[in-house]
């Protein structure tokens, strides 16, 4: 509340900010304007974390599709709820959108992190959230700095001295007039008093202040922009720190909540019909003479799905594991192993938004970005593409076809993000198996893990070999779309 009171003051007596300025305006775009650099974000590989791991939230409903990721710390599930209560309020609105029926494409909620500073003193997470009902689109963003010693989220302000937010204004209108990408009357406009322009702070790096701002709040652009602030004279105790630990990361190491939340019940595992045997690997199978099947898991890695690595090399059996970009940079070890162990390296895109949604360049990022990190992590890079969402239409293809990926999408669906019942999907796997299958599933649910080695073992037994999706389908041709075997 501080920095509103202090932003009105400074507003109001802000009188030379009408002077032309030195850069011309988006308006009066000038082709010998010197080149613009856009500041870059400091962020933090989320590998230097020690036990980081991730959680997705998703739907996968026609009424609206959602996937909100946010990093978890190993013992601090206090810090994680902490991340959890900045964006409860905004999926709890989304979920009640009413929705129109004639849309191709389903409004959708999309919410990703990026770590931007971590040490011993604090966490810095930025979330950014990409929201989409029927034709509008809001992309938006914000930073929670975690001080470790109070186990507390603290705002924006408290990174900044309180007698030097003038200060801080001053140059955030300066930053703005050298940025053409920037609209002085909207900046302006937003300095009025919104604490809201104000909750996505950090660093670039050059250890600047990041000051970045909403879509439709500074620019016309339907994604969020920053602007870079000198910090020097500006910043409070915790702002030093915040900077260290995005300028110079180390792993926090946070200790153990002090009193843990309650943890989610155990998974019953059904009972495995526990007569196993071991199949041929993946790569010696002939599909037009064995009964095959491929599974595929969306939406991972999470540390967990070590777990169904150890149930399928367990029995033998190999999948393909459509991954999304941003969980690849943070269990990178989990990649390399899906590799090592012989399954298929699927791309499922960086933050899982809906391609149909997306220009084409757009797609590209989305998919290049994800193939960059699992090659990164395995030295392969993935010629499968699933489109989040099976969304997908000739713009993706397009892409697609570019990359040289196909497209991977299913005939059978155990509908596990809705049922979190091992049974259920065990059976509803087992009732819709049939030669040739692509079986969608979610290794990110602890219920789809716990169900998978009874399906293994109980569709080992029908007769079925379980292999990759190259496997499965000899020569995939980039840019078209697969259903099945068939
Ligand atoms: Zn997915």
């Amino acid at each position: 509340m501080t920095l509103v009171a202090l932003l009105l003051g400074v507003t109001a007596c802000a009188g030379g900010t009408d002077a032309p300025s030195p850069t011309p305006s988006p308006a009066e775009g000038s082709a010998t304007a010197a080149p613009f650099v856009a500041p870059e974000l400091a962020t933090v590989e989320p590998v230097m974390v020690d036990g980081l791991d991730v959680e997705v939230t998703e739907s996968l409903a026609d009424t609206g599709y959602v996937y909100v990721a946010v990093p978890t710390f190993p013992d601090a599930p206090d810090i994680t709820q902490l991340l959890r209560d900045q964006i409860q309020g905004r999926l709890d609105a989304f979920q009640q959108f009413e929705v129109p029926d004639d849309e191709d494409v389903k409004p959708e909620l999309t919410v990703s992190w990026r770590l931007v500073g971590a040490s011993p003193a604090v966490v810095g997470v930025r979330l950014a959230a990409a929201e989409a009902g029927g034709a509008t689109f809001d992309g938006s963003a914000q930073t929670v700095w975690i001080d470790l010693e109070t186990r507390e989220a603290r705002p924006v302000a408290d990174l900044i001295e309180a007698d030097a937010v003038p200060e801080l204004l001053d140059r955030i209108l300066a930053a703005g007039e050298a940025d053409p990408r920037i609209d002085n009357q909207m900046l302006h406009d937003q300095m009025d008093g919104e604490l809201e322009a104000f909750d996505a702070v950090a660093f670039t790096r050059e250890g600047d202040l990041w000051v970045e701002f909403d879509r439709a709040q500074v620019a016309t652009s339907t994604q969020p922009v920053a602007v870079a602030v000198d910090a020097d004279g500006l910043l409070s105790p915790f702002g030093e720190a915040a900077r260290d630990a995005a300028l110079e990361p180390s792993d926090p190491a946070i200790a153990p909540a002090p009193s843990p939340s309650p943890t989610a019940a155990p998974v019953t595992t059904p009972t495995a019909a526990s007569s196993l045997q071991t199949q041929a690997l993946a790569g010696d199978t002939d599909c037009t003479v064995e009964q095959c099947i491929a599974l595929t898991f969306d939406d991972g890695p999470v540390a967990a799905t070590m777990d169904l690595l150890d149930a399928l090399a367990e029995r033998g059996a190999k999948a393909t594991f459509f991954m999304v970009g941003q969980n690849v940079a943070a269990n990178p070890d989990v990649v390399r192993r899906i590799a090592d162990e012989g399954h298929a390296l699927g791309n499922h895109t960086w933050d899982h938004p809906q391609l149909t949604r997306l220009d084409a360049d757009s797609i590209r990022q989305e998919i290049e970005s994800t193939s960059d990190a699992i090659e990164d992590a395995t030295g392969v890079r993935p010629s499968l593409l699933r489109p989040p969402y099976g969304a997908t239409d000739d713009a993706v293809a397009g892409v697609a076809a570019d990359l040289g990926m196909a497209q991977i999408l299913w005939d059978v669906d155990p509908e596990d993000w809705k049922d979190r019942d091992a049974g259920t999907v065990h059976q509803r796997v087992v009732d819709a198996a049939h030669r040739n299958a692509i079986v969608l599933s979610h290794d990110i649910h602890d219920t789809t893990r716990a169900a998978y080695p009874a399906i293994i073992d109980d569709l080992i037994a029908a007769g079925y070999t379980l292999v990759t999706v190259p496997d499965l389908l000899d020569d995939l041709e980039p840019g078209a779309r697969y259903f099945n075997g068939d």
